[in-house]
């Protein structure tokens, strides 16, 4: 008779990467006691696979995999509604953002090819202006994800609300940005 094999694959920990994860963000990650405020508060939670509050427990217990395949560090916006609301004042934005530099120098590709694209448009616009141009931003994105024309009209009416512009701005020592953009990029940045 041949063995059983056990359905439930063995849970890999890393018991060191809680302590990276907090040297990376600063922040006390050892200090949430999951009471949930930072998920209840976040605008992004409903499309995140990894509820910010379950993130910050499975960074605790080690679950380096678990949290490095994620999409919900890609999510975040940095609103930092949480961190206002967290009652240790932890700061899950800056855990996010450890995370997130965390699973690209590994190598391991952006989860989904549509927050990659939107980074990338959303980069490539500050490096040509010195900061995010939304209209390009915009254009650029919808355009490469083949949806340019399910978007133009929502982008038009932005526009005659004033809330789009054309024009793109630019900041006065935009060379500056670009020598960060270059330093970066030397130090192996993606
Ligand atoms: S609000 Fe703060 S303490 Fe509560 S789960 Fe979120 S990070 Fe942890
Ligand atoms: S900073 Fe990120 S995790 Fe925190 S509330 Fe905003 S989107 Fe959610």
């Amino acid at each position: 008779m041949q063995p059983r094999e056990s359905a439930a694959q063995p849970v890999q920990r890393d018991h060191s990467w809680p302590l990276a994860i907090e040297a990376a963000s600063g922040e006390r990650v050892g200090l949430c006691f999951g009471c949930g405020i930072c998920t209840g508060s976040c605008p992004l939670a409903s499309a995140m696979d990894l509820l910010p509050s379950r993130l910050m427990k499975a960074v605790q217990l080690g679950l380096r995999e678990r949290v490095l395949g994620a999409t919900a560090p890609y999510l975040c916006v940095a609103c930092e509604t949480c961190a206002v609301r967290c009652p240790n004042g932890i700061d899950v934005a800056r855990v996010m953002d450890a995370v997130r530099q965390a699973s690209l120098t590994t190598g391991r590709p952006v989860p989904r090819v549509d927050i990659q694209r939107f980074h990338r448009w959303f980069l490539r616009t500050v490096w040509m202006f010195g900061r995010a141009h939304e209209g390009l931003l915009s254009a650029g994105y919808s355009l490469q994800q083949g949806r340019l024309l399910q978007d133009l009209s929502t982008g038009l009416a932005l526009m005659r609300h004033g809330r789009l512009a054309l024009w793109p701005h630019t900041v006065r020592r935009q060379r500056e940005v670009r020598r960060l953009f270059r330093a970066i990029a030397q130090r192996g940045g993606r």
